[in-house]
């Protein structure tokens, strides 16, 4: 049978892919060209460049048509041998699917568990790292903004740690759902690998992904034994010089990656981090008002990506969110692996405004009535008072 034809767009309010603006849409709306031709060229020697600034680096960025789970295989097998030990910290489902990932490649990770309601600890990190005294860790792990959870991890007090501890361990951040929508500085914060993909705060589809380096990661590069062909820096390195690629790029969505580029920085990175945040401050005002409990546990960790939100015992996240899926055609996300059912997911990341985000919190509000999920209402009013005293409040010029 036909599906029913819903008007109006789709609310999309996943943490990832995200909305894709209709200027982006535009920009890869073109004819297919040739990847080894002079055309090509000039857009891949403009990407390659540019991107650095949205990680704050002046070092490489390599990019691969794949997804995040690509780049996360490309930053280990880079940098790592065979037996090497890889410090982790459980923040959540993404977290232990790089440390499985680690597991499968052959390289032993050290897990500090944790209860998925908090970012990761540098004190528990730096503990970890004294005890290693004859440095057999060789890399430590972290995720940025956990996904699962919509909690943040202190990138920049870990890297701390890791000097407090006097260790050489490489730094390594996935920054999937952080990068252009959590504030992020690959040189500053000394970050040895930067993990990123396409689908989240760089507003394009999924299918790019991304690794910024250092010159310590390139330099452990060149004696890494870990097998690799399609993710090699090595093999990318001397075809980027030219603004080309070993093999077939995404071409299409380098036309994509480029108009993203040019629309954070007309925006002015440090805005698009404005806006999240106060997205973000709007969603937990109207969670709290609800009489509902956020995931996140520690204020200081909360993410500016998106909100998880516990749903009352007795209650399945994933129902609610299937009742809002038929009646107000919004999606939002699922709880995953121990959180299945018991959170759902609001994301505000990527290309939204106010009033986005006001519509997905009234779907929310509905849907909570619709699924007889014992909450107060007034969420929306929370957050429509806290966006009207917000506007009208000068915005730094990009
Ligand atoms: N890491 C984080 C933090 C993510 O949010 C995701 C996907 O949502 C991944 C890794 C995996 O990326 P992908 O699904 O693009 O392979």
């Amino acid at each position: 049978a036909n599906t029913p034809r819903t008007a109006g767009r789709h609310f999309l309010q996943i943490p990832g892919p995200t909305p894709v603006p209709d200027r982006i849409l535009r920009a890869m709306d073109m004819p297919v060209l040739d990847h080894r031709g002079p055309e090509f060229q000039r857009l891949g020697k403009r990407v390659l460049e540019n991107i650095k600034g949205v990680f704050k680096t002046k070092n490489h960025v390599f990019i691969y048509p794949a997804s995040g789970t690509g780049a996360w295989e490309a930053a280990l097998t880079n940098v790592l041998s065979p037996g090497d030990k890889v410090l982790m910290f459980e923040t959540g489902h993404f977290a232990t699917l790089w440390k499985n990932m680690a597991l499968k490649l052959g390289i032993e990770p050290v897990f500090i568990s944790s209860d998925w309601r908090t970012g990761a600890d540098p004190e528990a990190l730096e503990q970890k790292l004294r005890e290693d005294k004859n440095h057999e860790i060789k890399a430590v792990c972290v995720v940025h903004n956990e996904t699962s959870t919509g909690c943040v991890s202190p990138i920049g007090k870990i890297r701390k740690a890791i000097d407090a501890a006097g260790h050489p361990a490489l730094y390594l951040v996935d920054t999937i759902s952080s990068l252009a929508s959590i504030d992020y500085r690959h040189d500053e914060w000394g970050v040895d690998v930067t993990v990123s993909g396409s689908q989240k705060g760089l507003m394009l589809p999924p299918g790019l992904s991304f690794n910024a380096v250092s010159e310590k990661a390139l330099k452990a590069s060149k004696t890494s034994k870990l097998p690799k062909l399609f993710w090699s820096w090595e093999e990318m390195i001397p075809h980027n010089k030219n603004g080309f690629f070993p093999y077939t790029p995404g071409t299409n969505l380098l036309y994509g990656l480029d108009a993203a580029i040019d629309m954070l920085n007309e925006e002015g990175l440090e805005n698009v981090f404005a806006r999240h945040d106060r997205h973000a401050e709007a969603t937990r005002r109207a969670v709290r008002a609800w009489g509902l409990e956020i995931l996140c546990r520690v204020p200081e960790h909360y993410s500016s990506s998106l909100t998880a939100v516990l749903v009352p015992d007795g209650h399945n996240a994933d129902d609610f969110r299937g009742r809002v899926l038929d009646a107000f055609d919004m999606s939002l996300g699922t709880g995953l692996t121990k959180l299945q059912g018991k959170v759902f997911r609001i994301g505000h990341l990527g290309d939204t405004n106010d009033l986005t985000i006001l519509g997905a919190l009234c779907g929310v509000e509905m849907g909570l009535a619709l699924a007889g999920i014992p909450h107060k209402e007034g969420g929306v009013q929370a957050a429509m008072q806290y966006f009207a005293a917000q506007a009208g409040k000068p915005r730094s010029i990009a």
